[in-house]
Protein backbone atom coordinates (compact mmCIF):
# COMPACT_ATOMS: atom_id res chain seq x y z
CA UNK A 1 0.00 0.00 0.00
CA UNK A 2 1.48 3.65 -1.08
CA UNK A 3 0.04 6.66 0.42
CA UNK A 4 -0.92 7.51 -3.04
CA UNK A 5 -3.02 4.29 -3.04
CA UNK A 6 -5.03 5.45 -0.36
CA UNK A 7 -8.41 6.61 -0.66
CA UNK A 8 -9.28 10.40 1.32
CA UNK A 9 -7.27 11.23 4.28
CA UNK A 10 -4.49 12.98 1.68
CA UNK A 11 -3.16 15.57 5.22
CA UNK A 12 -2.73 12.64 7.60
CA UNK A 13 -1.08 10.92 4.62
CA UNK A 14 1.48 14.07 4.26
CA UNK A 15 1.80 14.43 8.00
CA UNK A 16 2.69 10.52 8.18
CA UNK A 17 5.09 10.99 5.68
CA UNK A 18 6.70 14.17 6.83
CA UNK A 19 7.10 12.37 10.20
CA UNK A 20 9.09 9.27 9.00
CA UNK A 21 11.12 12.23 6.60
CA UNK A 22 11.76 14.47 9.84
CA UNK A 23 13.00 11.16 11.65
CA UNK A 24 10.78 11.80 14.35
CA UNK A 25 8.61 8.14 14.48
CA UNK A 26 6.52 7.73 17.25
CA UNK A 27 7.22 4.36 18.89
CA UNK A 28 3.19 4.13 20.14
CA UNK A 29 0.99 5.70 18.12
CA UNK A 30 -2.74 5.41 18.32
CA UNK A 31 -4.72 6.22 14.87
CA UNK A 32 -8.88 6.32 15.38
CA UNK A 33 -11.12 6.59 13.07
CA UNK A 34 -14.77 5.96 12.43
CA UNK A 35 -14.98 2.40 11.68
CA UNK A 36 -13.67 1.73 7.67
CA UNK A 37 -12.16 5.56 6.98
CA UNK A 38 -8.94 3.73 6.11
CA UNK A 39 -6.40 3.98 9.39
CA UNK A 40 -5.28 0.34 8.72
CA UNK A 41 -4.49 1.88 5.07
CA UNK A 42 -2.92 4.43 6.30
CA UNK A 43 -0.81 2.44 9.01
CA UNK A 44 0.62 0.11 6.19
CA UNK A 45 1.22 2.37 4.01
CA UNK A 46 3.16 4.30 6.85
CA UNK A 47 5.29 1.30 7.27
CA UNK A 48 5.90 0.59 3.84
CA UNK A 49 7.54 4.05 3.39
CA UNK A 50 9.43 3.60 6.81
CA UNK A 51 11.02 0.83 5.32
CA UNK A 52 11.20 1.26 1.74
CA UNK A 53 14.40 0.93 -0.13
CA UNK A 54 13.92 3.56 -2.63
CA UNK A 55 11.51 6.23 -0.97
CA UNK A 56 10.87 9.40 -3.37
CA UNK A 57 8.77 12.23 -3.85
CA UNK A 58 7.21 11.44 -0.47
CA UNK A 59 6.13 7.68 -0.94
CA UNK A 60 7.30 4.51 -1.17
CA UNK A 61 8.60 3.44 -4.09
CA UNK A 62 6.23 -0.10 -4.76
CA UNK A 63 9.05 -2.42 -6.36
CA UNK A 64 11.77 -2.72 -3.90
CA UNK A 65 11.69 -5.80 -1.69
CA UNK A 66 10.16 -4.53 1.63
CA UNK A 67 7.67 -2.90 -0.46
CA UNK A 68 6.56 -5.84 -2.24
CA UNK A 69 6.48 -8.30 0.42
CA UNK A 70 4.32 -5.34 2.05
CA UNK A 71 1.85 -5.49 -0.36
CA UNK A 72 1.44 -9.48 0.24
CA UNK A 73 1.74 -8.67 3.77
CA UNK A 74 4.27 -11.12 4.29
CA UNK A 75 7.04 -8.20 5.72
CA UNK A 76 8.68 -10.48 8.57
CA UNK A 77 9.24 -7.53 10.85
CA UNK A 78 5.52 -6.35 10.27
CA UNK A 79 3.78 -7.97 13.21
CA UNK A 80 -0.62 -7.74 13.05
CA UNK A 81 -2.73 -8.33 16.35
CA UNK A 82 -6.51 -8.12 16.03
CA UNK A 83 -9.41 -9.79 18.55
CA UNK A 84 -9.60 -13.49 17.47
CA UNK A 85 -11.78 -15.99 19.62
CA UNK A 86 -11.99 -19.92 19.18
CA UNK A 87 -14.11 -20.83 15.76
CA UNK A 88 -13.89 -23.09 12.89
CA UNK A 89 -10.91 -22.11 11.00
CA UNK A 90 -8.27 -22.91 13.66
CA UNK A 91 -7.15 -26.10 15.86
CA UNK A 92 -6.19 -23.86 18.23
CA UNK A 93 -7.22 -23.92 21.71
CA UNK A 94 -6.10 -20.60 22.79
CA UNK A 95 -6.18 -18.97 19.16
CA UNK A 96 -4.18 -15.52 18.74
CA UNK A 97 -4.28 -13.87 15.83
CA UNK A 98 -1.19 -15.75 14.09
CA UNK A 99 -3.91 -18.69 14.27
CA UNK A 100 -5.96 -16.22 11.67
CA UNK A 101 -2.95 -14.71 9.86
CA UNK A 102 -3.80 -16.38 6.19
CA UNK A 103 -7.59 -14.84 6.48
CA UNK A 104 -6.32 -11.70 7.77
CA UNK A 105 -3.87 -11.00 4.92
CA UNK A 106 -6.47 -11.98 2.28
CA UNK A 107 -8.96 -9.78 4.02
CA UNK A 108 -6.74 -6.22 4.32
CA UNK A 109 -5.42 -6.98 0.95
CA UNK A 110 -8.69 -7.02 -0.82
CA UNK A 111 -9.94 -4.34 1.41
CA UNK A 112 -8.25 -2.75 3.79
CA UNK A 113 -11.00 -0.68 4.81
CA UNK A 114 -12.69 -3.39 6.19
CA UNK A 115 -15.06 -3.42 9.30
CA UNK A 116 -14.90 -5.16 12.44
CA UNK A 117 -17.87 -7.23 10.89
CA UNK A 118 -15.88 -8.20 7.72
CA UNK A 119 -13.16 -9.75 10.07
CA UNK A 120 -15.29 -11.78 12.23
CA UNK A 121 -17.00 -13.35 9.42
CA UNK A 122 -13.29 -13.56 7.42
CA UNK A 123 -11.76 -15.28 10.55
CA UNK A 124 -15.16 -17.63 10.86
CA UNK A 125 -16.04 -16.12 14.27
CA UNK A 126 -19.68 -14.52 13.15
CA UNK A 127 -21.34 -15.31 16.45
CA UNK A 128 -18.71 -14.50 18.64
CA UNK A 129 -16.65 -11.39 20.58
CA UNK A 130 -13.05 -10.83 19.30
CA UNK A 131 -11.01 -10.60 21.89
CA UNK A 132 -7.00 -9.55 22.90
CA UNK A 133 -6.14 -11.86 25.43
CA UNK A 134 -2.72 -12.16 27.09
CA UNK A 135 -1.59 -14.99 25.03
CA UNK A 136 -1.14 -12.07 22.13
CA UNK A 137 1.11 -10.09 24.56
CA UNK A 138 3.77 -13.20 25.07
CA UNK A 139 3.05 -13.67 21.59
CA UNK A 140 4.24 -10.26 20.43
CA UNK A 141 6.98 -9.69 23.19
CA UNK A 142 8.70 -13.05 21.99
CA UNK A 143 8.85 -11.67 18.52
CA UNK A 144 10.29 -8.47 19.52
CA UNK A 145 12.65 -9.85 21.31
CA UNK A 146 14.42 -11.06 18.33
CA UNK A 147 16.65 -9.51 15.77
CA UNK A 148 15.25 -7.99 12.82
CA UNK A 149 15.14 -10.03 9.94
CA UNK A 150 15.69 -6.77 7.36
CA UNK A 151 17.35 -3.40 8.15
CA UNK A 152 14.42 -1.27 9.02
CA UNK A 153 11.85 -0.87 11.34
CA UNK A 154 9.87 -3.92 13.48
CA UNK A 155 6.41 -2.76 13.79
CA UNK A 156 3.14 -4.21 15.23
CA UNK A 157 -0.61 -2.83 13.77
CA UNK A 158 -2.77 -3.29 16.89
CA UNK A 159 -6.05 -3.66 15.27
CA UNK A 160 -8.91 -2.56 17.96
CA UNK A 161 -6.85 -2.25 21.14
CA UNK A 162 -10.39 -1.60 22.68
CA UNK A 163 -10.59 -5.91 22.79
CA UNK A 164 -7.57 -6.28 25.05
CA UNK A 165 -7.97 -7.02 29.16
CA UNK A 166 -5.95 -5.26 31.86
CA UNK A 167 -4.02 -8.80 32.30
CA UNK A 168 -2.97 -8.14 28.40
CA UNK A 169 -2.00 -4.16 28.38
CA UNK A 170 -0.37 -4.98 31.73
CA UNK A 171 1.86 -7.29 29.83
CA UNK A 172 2.58 -5.27 27.11
CA UNK A 173 2.64 -1.88 28.20
CA UNK A 174 6.61 -2.23 29.50
CA UNK A 175 7.52 -3.13 25.63
CA UNK A 176 5.16 -0.37 24.91
CA UNK A 177 6.60 1.70 26.59
CA UNK A 178 10.40 1.06 25.84
CA UNK A 179 10.45 -0.61 22.72
CA UNK A 180 13.65 -1.97 21.56
CA UNK A 181 15.20 -0.13 19.32
CA UNK A 182 13.43 0.72 15.60
CA UNK A 183 10.49 -0.89 16.84
CA UNK A 184 6.85 0.92 16.61
CA UNK A 185 3.59 -0.13 17.49
CA UNK A 186 0.56 1.69 15.62
CA UNK A 187 -3.10 1.08 16.84
CA UNK A 188 -5.87 1.40 15.16
CA UNK A 189 -8.96 2.10 17.49
CA UNK A 190 -12.69 2.60 16.65
CA UNK A 191 -13.41 3.78 20.20
CA UNK A 192 -10.78 5.54 21.98
CA UNK A 193 -12.49 6.02 24.98
CA UNK A 194 -12.57 2.54 25.40
CA UNK A 195 -8.79 2.13 24.86
CA UNK A 196 -7.24 1.52 28.75
CA UNK A 197 -5.83 4.71 30.18
CA UNK A 198 -2.67 3.27 30.72
CA UNK A 199 -1.65 2.16 26.69
CA UNK A 200 -3.49 5.75 25.48
CA UNK A 201 -1.27 7.50 27.07
CA UNK A 202 1.45 6.39 26.00
CA UNK A 203 0.91 6.98 22.53
CA UNK A 204 0.90 9.57 19.69
CA UNK A 205 -3.07 9.81 18.65
CA UNK A 206 -3.81 10.69 15.47
CA UNK A 207 -7.24 11.51 14.01
CA UNK A 208 -7.85 9.59 10.82
CA UNK A 209 -10.92 12.20 8.97
CA UNK A 210 -14.19 10.59 8.06
CA UNK A 211 -14.46 10.17 4.24
CA UNK A 212 -16.62 12.39 2.05
CA UNK A 213 -19.45 10.73 -0.32
CA UNK A 214 -17.19 10.14 -3.09
CA UNK A 215 -14.13 8.67 -1.15
CA UNK A 216 -17.10 6.44 0.93
CA UNK A 217 -18.44 5.48 -3.06
CA UNK A 218 -14.53 4.61 -3.85
CA UNK A 219 -14.60 2.51 -1.03
CA UNK A 220 -17.56 1.11 -1.37
CA UNK A 221 -16.45 -0.15 -4.93
CA UNK A 222 -13.65 -2.62 -2.77
CA UNK A 223 -16.35 -4.48 -1.20
CA UNK A 224 -17.17 -7.63 -2.39
CA UNK A 225 -20.78 -8.02 -4.02
CA UNK A 226 -22.19 -10.05 -0.33
CA UNK A 227 -21.87 -6.41 0.80
CA UNK A 228 -25.12 -5.12 -1.60
CA UNK A 229 -27.09 -8.01 0.01
CA UNK A 230 -26.68 -6.85 3.41
CA UNK A 231 -27.71 -3.48 2.30
CA UNK A 232 -30.89 -4.76 0.72
CA UNK A 233 -31.48 -6.81 4.01
CA UNK A 234 -30.76 -4.16 6.20
CA UNK A 235 -32.38 -1.51 4.49
CA UNK A 236 -36.06 -3.62 3.58
CA UNK A 237 -35.94 -4.05 7.73
CA UNK A 238 -35.49 -0.38 8.31
CA UNK A 239 -38.20 0.71 5.99
CA UNK A 240 -40.75 -2.19 7.46
CA UNK A 241 -40.06 -0.89 10.94
CA UNK A 242 -40.17 2.99 10.20
CA UNK A 243 -43.72 2.33 7.89
CA UNK A 244 -45.27 0.58 10.90
CA UNK A 245 -44.32 3.02 13.25
CA UNK A 246 -45.91 5.46 10.77
CA UNK A 247 -48.91 3.95 10.60
CA UNK A 248 -48.90 3.11 14.39
CA UNK A 249 -48.80 -0.24 13.86
CA UNK A 250 -46.90 -1.65 17.30
CA UNK A 251 -47.08 -5.26 16.47
CA UNK A 252 -45.47 -4.92 13.10
CA UNK A 253 -42.92 -2.77 14.49
CA UNK A 254 -41.98 -4.79 17.25
CA UNK A 255 -42.00 -8.07 15.14
CA UNK A 256 -39.20 -5.79 13.51
CA UNK A 257 -37.27 -5.61 16.88
CA UNK A 258 -37.34 -9.25 17.22
CA UNK A 259 -35.90 -9.92 13.71
CA UNK A 260 -32.95 -7.51 14.51
CA UNK A 261 -32.30 -9.20 17.61
CA UNK A 262 -32.75 -12.73 15.68
CA UNK A 263 -29.52 -11.48 13.53
CA UNK A 264 -27.02 -13.95 13.86
CA UNK A 265 -24.29 -11.89 15.77
CA UNK A 266 -23.38 -8.95 17.65
CA UNK A 267 -21.57 -7.46 15.17
CA UNK A 268 -24.47 -8.34 12.91
CA UNK A 269 -26.53 -6.45 15.43
CA UNK A 270 -24.28 -3.53 15.87
CA UNK A 271 -24.08 -3.64 11.67
CA UNK A 272 -27.79 -2.98 11.58
CA UNK A 273 -27.47 -0.16 14.23
CA UNK A 274 -24.60 1.48 12.24
CA UNK A 275 -26.86 1.17 9.37
CA UNK A 276 -29.95 2.35 11.16
CA UNK A 277 -28.28 5.39 12.25
CA UNK A 278 -27.18 6.31 9.54
CA UNK A 279 -30.33 6.44 8.10
CA UNK A 280 -31.62 8.47 10.91
CA UNK A 281 -29.29 11.31 9.77
CA UNK A 282 -30.02 11.45 6.18
CA UNK A 283 -33.90 11.57 7.53
CA UNK A 284 -32.95 14.27 9.29
CA UNK A 285 -30.44 15.73 6.54
CA UNK A 286 -33.37 15.97 4.24
CA UNK A 287 -35.59 17.66 7.06
CA UNK A 288 -33.41 20.37 7.01
CA UNK A 289 -33.25 20.50 3.46
CA UNK A 290 -29.86 19.70 3.01
CA UNK A 291 -30.20 16.79 0.39
CA UNK A 292 -27.17 18.14 -1.87
CA UNK A 293 -25.01 16.80 1.49
CA UNK A 294 -27.54 13.90 2.79
CA UNK A 295 -25.83 10.96 0.98
CA UNK A 296 -28.93 9.51 -0.10
CA UNK A 297 -29.09 7.44 -3.15
CA UNK A 298 -30.95 7.82 -6.20
CA UNK A 299 -33.44 4.53 -5.68
CA UNK A 300 -33.82 5.88 -1.68
CA UNK A 301 -34.81 9.28 -2.47
CA UNK A 302 -38.94 8.50 -2.21
CA UNK A 303 -38.79 6.70 0.49
CA UNK A 304 -36.54 9.35 2.43
CA UNK A 305 -38.48 12.27 1.68
CA UNK A 306 -41.61 10.34 2.76
CA UNK A 307 -40.82 9.20 5.94
CA UNK A 308 -38.57 12.89 6.56
CA UNK A 309 -41.90 14.42 5.78
CA UNK A 310 -43.81 12.64 8.24
CA UNK A 311 -41.56 12.57 11.52
CA UNK A 312 -41.66 14.85 14.54
CA UNK A 313 -39.16 17.54 14.91
CA UNK A 314 -37.29 15.70 17.65
CA UNK A 315 -37.41 11.97 16.75
CA UNK A 316 -33.75 12.10 14.72
CA UNK A 317 -32.14 13.10 17.53
CA UNK A 318 -34.11 11.31 20.54
CA UNK A 319 -33.66 8.14 18.00
CA UNK A 320 -29.68 8.34 17.40
CA UNK A 321 -28.74 8.91 21.30
CA UNK A 322 -31.14 5.51 21.70
CA UNK A 323 -29.15 3.66 19.23
CA UNK A 324 -26.05 4.69 20.61
CA UNK A 325 -27.52 3.63 23.96
CA UNK A 326 -28.08 -0.02 22.22
CA UNK A 327 -24.24 -0.55 20.64
CA UNK A 328 -22.91 0.44 24.16
CA UNK A 329 -25.62 -2.27 25.58
CA UNK A 330 -24.74 -4.87 23.28
CA UNK A 331 -21.14 -4.79 24.01
CA UNK A 332 -22.12 -5.14 27.20
CA UNK A 333 -24.01 -8.77 26.54
CA UNK A 334 -27.20 -7.30 27.47
CA UNK A 335 -29.98 -9.09 25.82
CA UNK A 336 -30.42 -7.87 22.47
CA UNK A 337 -34.75 -9.24 22.55
CA UNK A 338 -35.11 -6.72 25.24
CA UNK A 339 -32.63 -4.15 23.62
CA UNK A 340 -33.88 -3.94 20.58
CA UNK A 341 -38.12 -4.18 21.68
CA UNK A 342 -37.01 -1.16 23.71
CA UNK A 343 -36.08 0.61 20.90
CA UNK A 344 -38.53 -0.20 19.09
CA UNK A 345 -41.07 1.17 21.92
CA UNK A 346 -38.99 4.69 21.89
CA UNK A 347 -39.15 4.90 18.56
CA UNK A 348 -42.54 4.49 18.34
CA UNK A 349 -43.68 6.86 21.07
CA UNK A 350 -41.36 9.45 19.81
CA UNK A 351 -42.15 9.72 16.36
ZN1 LIG B 1 10.12 0.38 -1.79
Amino acid sequence: MRFADIIGNAEVAKALASMADSGRVAHAMLMYENEGCGALALALAYVQYLNCADPHDGDSCGECPSCRQMAKLIHPDVHFVFPVNKGPKTSDDKPVSESYLKYWRELAIADPYFTEADLQKAIGIESKNGLIAVAEAKSIISKLSLTAVADGYKAVIFYLPEKMNQETANRLLKVVEEPPVKTLFIFITHAPEKVLQTIFSRCQSIRVMPLSKDEAASVKALKPADDREEYTMFMDLFSDLMNSILTRDLMTALECGETIAALESREKQKAFCNFAGNCIRKIFMVQQNMMQIADVEVHEEEFFKTVAARCGRKFCARTMTNIEHVVAMIDRNVNSKILFSDLVNRMFVSI
